[in-house]
């Protein structure tokens, strides 16, 4: 035994080797080209809309090379954990599709041979290879104190880029000897590992990111920790470690991972193990009140929460759809020539994501989503709102259910027709839009120079009303409208405009507004038809 064998004994005594568990990780047995991808969240309880992209983007690529995608959980970091976390991330998952093929559930089934899928329960694999790498003399212990062996690798970390890190600068406990070490342990020091960088940080490395393109960026040679002085393992040292035995053939990560690719790169050629691809995909970005891209920030956007979107009730579809136009830009017009088409027969390319930084921008979301509302009849948008309800609006799940067949008919208005109308893009906006058909308006869209004339339409109206059949109902609308000094006409009335009041567009626009409060609304007469004659009149008289 030599003495970095000797070291790696005497700091982790006993206990698997590598190459036991290695043979625990055997290769997957999948067809050429098959991609095996991960999600690979931390558990705080909360799913980032840009983690959901890179998601998104780890399915499809997995699902169209005919591979494996899976969930792992990040939980080094425990003071980051939320219980229950994993099982928030896996109904997000879940609600969206986008189930992966391997995955655990704390405390429940695990799915998937190269677990386990919690990086907490791995914490003797990671040690073997930290005990690996100590006894071929790549890393070290050290002895400083938690705070300034982390403080110390941060602060070299941000100088990184700027200013050249000489030898000097390194840490003193990559030098000291084994009898200093052991006279550390027997005093029952607590120490962290850290790799023994061989980079001298200025020679460069080159590799292929498939989000970026070709990438050259200066090697590792910060002494960085692997294992934390609870001997767990900072990210980078699971994520060489993990993806290997895992079989991980393409990463997708956030670009902010991007600087910690050099040290990750000497991580896994100190293990000896072959890289994986990797896609550094862009973060999310969003517009502000003054029109300035900032990033989709967990503070200030509720949309940068994935929880917000089944709140308001968006279709899961719509949100899909947006984020797979962020990813690859070509989606939108793949759409418009393939308005029906089922969303998976879109050739989703994960290696050609979208080099410009995604705009996340509501209206654009909106427009996807009153898109594919518009396509459902009103009986699969009653489904939808009932089981949004149920969630998220609780006080309205009674009436919803006891009048299913008047709000089927008001989900009908303007729909299953060529040309349906584009205004419901999420159910939590359904009362509110529709809110004339619940009660009488409480507030009217009239101009106050108008509010006589408005009020002699209504009167006249009184005699008129008619809602038999659409026909009859405008030619009464009409025949008021003459009497009243309107033309019915609208070329005549272009003609000579000053010898009307107005055109009859006018006169429905009154009546519009009394019904609905608003001077835009779906069908008129639709919406009089449902409300009833009575009710009509009821409203009118209220008005007049
Ligand atoms: N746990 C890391 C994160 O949430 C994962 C990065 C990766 O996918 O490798 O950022």
């Amino acid at each position: 035994m030599n003495k970095n064998q000797e070291l790696a004994e005497l700091l982790f005594p006993g206990g698997k080797t590598v190459e036991e568990i290695e043979k625990q990780y055997p290769k997957r047995n999948l067809k050429t080209g098959a991609e095996v991808t991960r999600f690979a969240p931390s558990p705080t309880g909360f799913m980032h809309l840009g983690n959901f992209f890179q998601a998104l983007i780890d399915y499809q690529i997995a699902k169209r090379s005919g591979g494996v995608f899976y969930l792992r959980i990040e939980d080094t970091d425990r003071k980051r954990e939320i219980s229950g976390a994993s099982s928030i991330i896996m109904s997000i998952m879940t609600g969206y599709g986008i189930i992966p093929d391997e995955y655990e559930l704390k405390g429940g089934v695990t799915v998937g041979d190269y677990g386990p899928y919690y990086q907490s329960e791995r914490n003797e694999i990671y040690r073997a290879y930290a005990k690996k790498l100590v006894a071929e003399g790549y890393a070290f212990p050290c002895f400083c104190r938690k705070t300034e062996g982390l403080e110390d690798i941060k602060e070299k970390r941000e100088k990184k880029f700027s200013t050249q890190i000489t030898n000097e600068d390194k840490d003193v406990c990559r030098n000291l000897t084994f009898e200093q070490i052991e006279a550390n342990i027997k005093a029952g020091k607590k120490f962290a590992i850290r790799l023994k960088s061989k980079g001298d940080g200025k020679r460069k490395i080159k590799f292929k990111d498939y989000a970026k393109g070709e990438v050259e960026i200066l090697e590792n040679c910060i002494d960085a920790i692997l294992l934390k002085d609870d001997l767990t393992p900072t990210y980078n040292f699971a994520h060489p470690i993990d993806d290997t035995l895992m079989g991980t053939t393409v990463v997708v990560r956030g670009e902010e991972w991007l600087p910690s690719y050099p040290l990750h790169d000497e991580i896994f050629n100190a293990l000896g193990y072959k890289k994986p691809k990797y896609i550094h995909n862009p973060l999310i970005y969003t517009f502000n009140e003054k029109g300035n891209k900032i990033k989709l920030s967990k503070r200030k956007h509720p949309e940068a929460d994935m929880r917000f979107f089944d709140k308001e009730g968006y279709v899961k579809d719509a949100v899909i759809e947006y984020l797979t136009n962020l990813a690859n830009s070509n989606f939108e017009n793949w759409r418009k020539n393939n308005p029906n088409a089922d969303y998976f027969d879109f050739p989703f390319d994960g290696f050609k994501i979208t080099a410009n930084t995604p705009i996340f921008d509501m209206v654009k979301l909106n427009d996807i989503s009153k898109e594919i509302i518009s396509k459902m009849t009103a009986e699969q948008c009653y489904e939808h709102l009932l089981l949004w309800a149920k969630e998220f609006s609780t006080e309205n799940v009674n009436y919803l259910i006891k009048e299913k067949d008047y709000v089927i008919k008001i989900l009908n208005i303007d729909r299953e027709k060529s040309k349906p109308r584009k205004d419901l893009y999420k159910w939590s906006m359904f009362f509110e839009l529709f809110d004339y058909m619940f009660g009488k308006p409480t507030s009217y869209e009239i101009d106050d120079n108008e509010k006589s004339e408005f009020s002699k339409v209504l009167k006249a109206y009184k005699k008129y009303l008619n809602l038999n059949d659409k026909d009859t109902w405008f030619e009464n609308v009409k025949k008021m409208s003459a009497e009243l000094g309107y033309a019915t006409d609208n070329a005549e009335f272009k003609k000579n405009p000053e010898k009307y009041k107005g055109n009859v567009a006018k006169v429905c626009e009154y009546i519009r507004i009394a019904i609905t409060g608003r001077k835009n609304s779906p069908d008129l007469f639709e919406i009089m038809t449902l409300l009833g004659k009575e009710r009509v009149l009821d409203i009118l008289n209220d008005l007049i």
